[in-house]
């Protein structure tokens, strides 16, 4: 991120303070409007084409305790009714939502996210997931993923995710170092993750995520060193090291994080090259701009073959079109547009419990939204595009005209190469992608969104 081979005078803070989206959909989520409710998603689910499987994203917006950092949409429950009434509700989401199919579907990848999905009860999990296999035809090598807490991850809870098939865990480690925990107000040693990461390879789950976060309040390159070779004990599948968005306006529980302890942004920089370079030494494939795999890894296989996809949770291995959010403010995608459920999980589940889909917003796809975004993904996605293979494609004829003014800094300042109508980020050009695709994003100028900075 900090050598610039192609650019040598070339200052880039002006790119790494710009702030663009995160690119997990195109159009972005700020750009959904409340013109799309449940009428007009149950008309797109039920003309989905049967033959093509559907994924399947379920979200538990509950914890137990609040990390400072979070910028997600949680509940703290310190009782287990809410989390109860909840998982009763997303079950009959689940069955609502299979209702509207035009036929029982063919299930290709599910992932529970928060939130703490793990802070359901075991026999809400299984009477989900058993809801879930009852409803679809789940494929015998979908991949099952869950985001699990290792503070409140128990021995009956393990066993149980071994024995629903699970497939792959994830674990938000963020850092090890004891004084980062503590102003994060997030206390895991790494005993704790080790013997959760365990714990779910002895039941039976061969696959492990880690997160990591750089950019906390009194991190340093040598604290995230530090916990880079702590978790390479531990052998994860994937990394995922993303950069600490301090959006205090937007994420009330970043205003317990002491601002003056945050590294700025060269020293931002030098956390995470120092990490990606950790990670890249220890034998893991750097894939898109914040995903490291084991080589032996399916995202690496796909980022390999240029079969890499993006969707609201990030980079993944998910071919399918579809993507069924199910939960309070749950996010998912049809080839006709992208809708977002209703948030408050109060009116979530009053909608719900009325038989009517919890929609709150979306946004239907023109056919340029669908080209831009197919633009954005391969950028995301393989770091390169042909502009010119992308109008033949789409039938769309001299469609990147008017963006060609607006590529030439970023060509001139080394982000870019340009060969014909291909495109090709360069080393230095691959931490700043989002900048990059920012370019192809013609709603980015009149919305109202703020995002964070680029690195
Ligand atoms: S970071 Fe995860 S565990 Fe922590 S409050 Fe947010 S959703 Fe909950």
């Amino acid at each position: 991120m900090l050598d610039r081979p192609g650019c040598p005078s070339a200052d880039l803070t002006k790119y790494s303070l710009r702030a663009v989206p995160r690119y997990t959909s195109y159009p972005t989520a700020p750009h959904f409007h409340d013109g799309i409710d449940g009428a007009a998603y149950a008309a797109w689910l039920s003309a989905l084409d049967a033959s093509e499987p559907v994924s399947l994203y379920l979200h538990v917006p509950y914890c137990r305790q609040a990390c400072w950092y979070c910028g997600c949409n949680m509940k703290l429950a310190a009782r287990y009714e809410p989390i109860a009434d909840y998982a009763e509700t997303l079950r009959a989401e689940i069955r609502l939502l299979a209702q509207h199919l035009p036929q029982r579907m063919t299930l290709s990848h599910l992932a529970w996210g928060g939130g703490t999905p793990t802070a359901l009860s075991p026999d809400d999990l299984a009477e989900t997931m058993n809801l879930v296999h009852a409803l679809f035809d789940v494929r015998p090598q979908a991949e099952l993923a869950i985001e699990s807490d290792p503070r409140t991850l128990t021995h009956e809870m393990i066993t149980r995710i071994g024995a629903l098939g699970f497939t792959r865990a994830s674990f938000g480690i963020q850092e090890f170092d004891p004084q980062v925990q503590a102003a994060i107000n997030r206390i895991q040693p790494p005993d704790m993750v080790a013997s959760a990461v365990n714990g779910l390879r002895g039941a039976g789950v061969p696959a492990m995520n880690f997160d990591l976060i750089y950019g906390l309040p009194h991190q340093s390159v040598d604290t995230l060193l530090s916990t880079v070779e702590t978790c390479l004990d531990l052998a994860p599948d994937r990394f995922a090291l993303f950069g600490y968005a301090h959006v205090p306006w937007m994420a009330k529980r970043q205003r317990m994080i002491p601002e003056d302890a945050l590294p700025g942004l060269k020293a931002r920089q030098a956390q995470a090259s120092a990490a990606a370079a950790a990670l890249r030494a220890a034998g893991y494939d750097q894939i898109g701009m914040d995903h490291f795999a084991k080589p032996t890894d399916p995202l690496a296989q796909a980022a390999r073959e240029g079969a890499l996809h993006r969707n609201f949770q990030g980079y993944t291995t998910d071919t399918a079109k579809t993507l069924l959010g199910v939960g309070a403010s749950s996010i998912g995608r049809t080839p006709t547009g992208h809708i977002q459920n209703i948030t408050e999980t109060g009116a979530w589940s009053r909608a719900v419990a009325g038989g009517h889909l919890p929609i709150a917003r979306g946004v239907a796809l023109s056919p340029e939204d669908v080209l831009r975004g197919h633009v954005i993904e391969q950028l995301m996605c393989c770091g390169e595009v042909d502009l010119d293979g992308v109008a033949e494609a789409f039938s769309a004829p001299n469609w990147y005209g008017d963006d060609l003014p607006d590529l030439a800094p970023l060509i001139q300042d080394g982000l870019l190469e340009m060969e014909g109508s291909k495109l090709r980020l360069t080393p230095i050009g691959k931490p700043l992608v989002r900048v990059v695709a920012a370019i192809f994003d013609t709603y980015l100028e009149t919305g109202k969104a703020r995002h964070s900075v680029a690195v």
